[in-house]
């Protein structure tokens, strides 16, 4: 995959999907999700922006993890978080 401006997208060979299509750390804490991406640097899959507990960017955030896959069907992109980079596939 190439993308001018976001080496971290361009290194990724093949796209994680999620293994579940639940956010893993609301399901721990019993709370509620709107959209779920999958890390593409260890395949968790966590709730998006428009969740309540926005657990994909704190983890990306705290783990130094840069790009998301959309786990929602039908969607196909990729999103780093230090380049602000938005890739479709
Ligand atoms: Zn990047
Ligand atoms: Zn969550
Ligand atoms: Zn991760």
């Amino acid at each position: 995959m190439t993308e001018g401006g976001c080496g971290h997208i361009g290194a990724i060979e093949k796209v994680k999907h999620p293994k579940r299509r639940e956010c893993e750390e609301c399901v721990k804490i019993g709370a509620e999700w709107v959209h779920l991406r999958t890390c593409q640097e260890c395949g968790g899959t966590r709730c998006c922006d428009d969740s309540p507990n926005r657990h994909a960017t704190k983890h990306a955030k705290s783990s130094h993890h840069p790009v998301i896959a959309s786990a929602e069907p039908g969607e196909r992109w990729l999103y780093c978080y230090p380049d602000d980079a938005f890739v479709e596939y």
